[in-house]
Order: structure tokens, then C-alpha cells, then sequence
């Protein structure tokens, strides 16, 4: 599954709407240091679940809304929406029929934060579930970052199976099997 897009709209520094489009199967982001190159990433992240605030550099989840700067005012939401090219079925079941899946997060001052999935709010697990076994997903190892590989390198038995078993797309029956289980 390729990512085609990132929009970014309100968060962290990229207060105008912003698309990023991804044209090649690699691309690098470069840029002097305090650009927001590692706040794409964040924004990937963000969009993909991920609830903690820390692991988004911030103190809390509303750190992420654009906050001002001397030329600009606050703004009152943060959006990012993923596009993902699925010509290739890599998502299938009910998600066959789709030629592009887009995600998008949004979260207010307030601290409500909404989640759509091609145009239809869901919920935050519908957006895990989509990513689970694919690899991809907030804490998954297709995001590699800073102290992430001695992580791995000097995790316990228990943690590196986590990874192999989401390489290994077992994840996602795991999942099912212990909410199956606690119902
Ligand atoms: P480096 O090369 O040092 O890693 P970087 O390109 O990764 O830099 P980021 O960490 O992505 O830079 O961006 C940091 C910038 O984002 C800082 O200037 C910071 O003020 C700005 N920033 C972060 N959060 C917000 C926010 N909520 N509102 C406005 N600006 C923000
Ligand atoms: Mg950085």
C-alpha cells in the first residue's frame, strides 16, 4: 500500500494547508534544523492513533494545534489526512472496493478529536484495525526513529516477538482472538 499524500492543516508548524504529495518510492525530507521535518512525521503518526502526547513531542494532545508565532495568531483545530493508493487490493476485505483510502484526524481546542475514514467518521480502533498486520501503524517498525534500534537490539524476548509477529501479519488474529475472548 503507497502512501500518495500527506495534507496537513493547523498542525504543529504547518498552520496554512499544506499537501505533500509522495511521487516516488523513495523520498527524502530535508530542511535546516526547527523546518518541521520531524513534525511530518508526528503528523503521520498522529493521524495513524497514536494517543500518547510524549511520543508526539508534546505535553498534551492539543500541543499538536498550530499555537502562534510572532506573525500568526493561534488556530483553533489540527487536521491531517493520509490518501493511500490501494489499486493493488494490499487492503482487502470490506476495504477491497476502494482504489484510495484516506484517513484524516482532527482534534479542537477543546481536546475533541475526530477520525474519518473515506469521508465516514469512525473510531480510533477502526483506524488501528485498518493497519494492523500491515506493518505500518503508530508504534510499528515501518516508522524508524531516533534510539528505536537499540530498542529493538536490547528488547526482551517478549517485546521482539511483538514486532515478528506483526511482520508476520499474526497480529491482527491476535487482536481478534482476545477481544473475542473478553466479551
Ligand atoms: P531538526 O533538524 O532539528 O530535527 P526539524 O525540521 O525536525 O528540526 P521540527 O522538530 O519538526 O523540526 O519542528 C520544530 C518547529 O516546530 C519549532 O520551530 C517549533 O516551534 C514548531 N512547532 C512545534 N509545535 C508547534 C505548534 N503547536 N505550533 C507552532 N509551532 C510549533
Ligand atoms: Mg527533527
Amino acid at each position: 500500500m503507497k502512501l500518495e499524500k500527506i495534507k496537513l492543516s493547523g498542525f504543529k508548524s504547518f498552520v496554512d494547508a499544506t499537501t505533500i504529495p509522495i511521487h516516488s518510492n523513495l523520498t527524502a525530507i530535508v530542511g535546516p534544523n526547527g523546518c518541521g521535518k520531524s513534525n511530518i512525521i508526528d503528523a503521520v503518526r498522529w493521524v495513524m492513533g497514536e494517543s500518547s502526547a510524549k511520543h508526539l513531542r508534546g505535553g498534551n494532545m492539543t500541543d499538536v494545534i498550530f499555537n502562534g508565532s510572532s506573525e500568526r495568531k493561534p488556530v483553533s483545530t489540527a487536521s491531517v489526512e493520509l490518501v493511500f493508493n490501494n489499486t493493488e487490493r494490499k487492503l482487502g476485505g470490506e476495504y477491497a472496493q476502494y482504489d484510495s483510502i484516506a484517513i484524516k484526524r482532527q482534534v479542537s481546542r477543546d481536546g475533541q478529536s475526530l477520525f474519518m475514514l473515506n469521508g465516514t467518521r469512525c473510531r480510533r480502533k477502526d483506524i488501528t484495525d485498518l493497519f494492523l498486520g500491515t506493518g505500518l501503524g503508530s508504534r510499528s517498525y515501518a516508522i524508524i526513529e531516533q534510539g528505536m534500534i537499540s530498542r529493538i537490539v536490547e528488547a526482551k524476548p517478549e517485546e521482539l516477538r511483538t514486532y515478528i509477529e506483526e511482520a508476520a501479519g499474526v497480529s491482527k488474529y491476535k487482536e481478534r482472538r482476545s477481544e473475542t475472548e473478553t466479551r
